[in-house]
């Protein structure tokens, strides 16, 4: 596989493998372009799912993003984030890392939804977010269904029984 665009410093073992899956799923030949590509349109957005794609290889094989777990105050619901104004950094909380249900695709899921929204920051010609409040099709813009997709193909290919 080619560079890890996507890097993490410490030591969590479900974190470091997480990062390992996000990082071969986002490889150009990888499955889940074609996935985005096959698709008619995201839910809020006016780029076309093969410009999403195009931009997504360009930012991973160009920008380095590094994994940086935080403590959320306990009511905090907030899984992690992404900030413009650190956008080589993915911001994952060390409480959902800890929980017991958070698996490592599902880990690598998220990881892949803070990366679609770090591809739109950097591309200056299409904005492909999501509302954040609850929206009924908000499982169908780009940062969600292309983590869910991330965490599907990733689980098909990559599960050990
Ligand atoms: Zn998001």
């Amino acid at each position: 596989m080619g560079v890890r665009m996507i890097y993490y410093r410490g030591n969590n073992q479900k974190v470091i493998e997480a990062v390992r899956l996000a990082n071969l799923i986002l490889q150009d030949d990888s499955e889940l372009y074609a996935r985005i590509i096959a698709r008619e349109s995201f839910h809020n957005t006016k780029a076309t799912p093969a410009a999403i794609a195009k931009s997504m290889k360009t930012v991973f094989k160009t920008e380095v993003t590094e994994v940086r777990l935080y403590w959320s105050w306990w009511w905090s619901s907030a899984i992690g984030y992404f900030d413009a104004k650190k956008p080589n950094q993915v911001n994952t909380s060390k409480r959902y890392v800890n929980r017991k249900s958070t698996d490592v695709f599902e880990l690598a899921s998220h990881f892949v939804h803070e990366f679609v929204h770090k591809v739109d920051y950097h591309d200056a010609d299409r904005v492909f977010g999501h509302a954040f409040r609850h929206h009924s099709k908000r499982h169908e813009s780009a940062p969600y269904w292309i983590g869910y997709m991330a965490g599907y193909l990733l689980k098909k290919h990559y599960s050990v029984a």
